[in-house]
């Protein structure tokens, strides 16, 4: 069994010896579990908060020596479990690793779904964060201006296209021309920037002449800045995540935005909450799938994955998401379907 373990923790941006691709023999399940065979594994940004010593709160870090966690699409290859049959395709938590016993508490089945690996990206987690943050704390109406970065990244291309089918005017940023171009032509984004241009705030400020009511936060960092004097009264910003300070080792000895930032929640009305996406599965995991399915048969959501050949390459293709290298939702294929 190959897997990988996280071997040292990062210091800033991880890089390839942070990681240890290491063999050991394949476990045989018990009464009671299953063995699975991992054939996609889902990488996401929170992985790097579960490399920190001190890890997010909602989910334990990993500790140096284990196998890195997420989230996979596995077959069933041994079962002595009552209620899964070999042959059987399961959304679980495999981790970085071809094979795992699992006591079945943790998986989902997902019958003979066409494109399994959409499990972990467009029908599954970051879609569905997408779906819960935009709809039910950003709350667009007809004719609002909507801003997303990471625009053609996992949750950031759902939020865009759902925003687009709620009549709102949608604003991407993302990093380069061809993801821009990609924004706008195949999913129907109202413009999409480069956040590397370095006159992006004035034409962020050009692209929204009627200020931005609802600003979905995915990354923080220069693009927030450029954001927060562009907010209306009473807008919405769900704080879905904020990448460009993940690999951050200590607070930025950069001017204090903190007072700047009160003064327009204050004066804006501005309502920011952030959420975590475990939360919402008991009661809007349905309502998001059935909606997500219409949308996505209806070709009215585009879905484009990035699929990475190989376990070994699952370290480099994490370091390069990190860097914004990946160009939709980063999956990896540890094993052919
Ligand atoms: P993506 O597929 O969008 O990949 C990450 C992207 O982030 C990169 O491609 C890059 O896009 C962008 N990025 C990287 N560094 C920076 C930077 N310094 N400044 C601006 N953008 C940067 O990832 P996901 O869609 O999976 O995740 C998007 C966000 O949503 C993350 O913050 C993640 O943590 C969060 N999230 C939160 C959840 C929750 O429950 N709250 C659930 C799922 C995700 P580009 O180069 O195009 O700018």
């Amino acid at each position: 069994n190959r897997r990988i373990l996280l071997a040292a923790r990062p210091q800033g941006q991880p890089t390839l010896q942070d990681f240890h691709l290491d063999e050991a023999p394949v476990l045989t399940p018990k009464e009671g579990e299953v063995l699975l065979r991992t054939l996609y594994l889902s990488l996401d940004p929170y992985m790097r908060n579960l490399m920190d010593e001190i890890g997010p709160g909602y989910t334990p870090s990993v500790q140096v020596g284990e196998t890195m966690v997420g989230g996979t699409v596995s077959r069933v290859v041994a079962s002595k479990h009552p209620q899964f049959a070999v042959g059987d395709l399961v959304l679980g938590r495999a981790g970085w690793q071809d094979y795992a016993v699992s006591d079945g508490n943790e998986l989902t089945p997902l019958g003979d779904m066409k494109r399994p690996s959409l499990a972990l990206g467009g029908l599954g987690m970051p879609a569905f964060a997408a779906y819960v943050g935009l709809l039910d704390i950003g709350q667009p109406k007809a004719g609002e201006t909507v801003v997303v970065a990471a625009a053609t990244g996992a949750v950031g291309s759902v939020v865009g296209q759902i925003a687009k089918l709620k009549g709102a005017r949608v604003v991407g940023i993302a990093g380069g021309a061809d993801k821009c171009r990609y924004a706008v032509e195949e999913l129907g984004f109202d413009v999409c920037l480069d956040r590397r241009d370095p006159q992006f705030a004035e034409r962020l400020a050009a692209a929204c002449p009627d200020g931005i009511d609802v600003y979905f936060e995915n990354v923080g960092g220069e693009v927030f800045d450029a954001v927060v004097p562009l907010l209306n009264i009473g807008a919405r910003v769900p704080v879905c995540g904020f990448i460009a300070h993940y690999n951050d080792e200590t607070s930025p000895s950069s001017p204090d935005r903190l007072p700047r930032l009160m003064a327009v929640v204050l004066q804006k009305r501005v309502r920011m909450q952030g959420f975590i996406i475990l939360d919402h599965y008991a009661d809007r995991f349905e309502a998001f799938s059935r909606d997500m399915r219409e949308w996505v048969e209806a070709g009215q959501i585009k879905l484009r994955e990035d699929v990475i050949d190989g376990l070994e390459h699952a370290p480099a293709a994490f370091i390069g998401l990190l860097e914004g290298r990946n160009f939709g939702k980063l999956v990896v294929r540890v094993a052919e379907a």
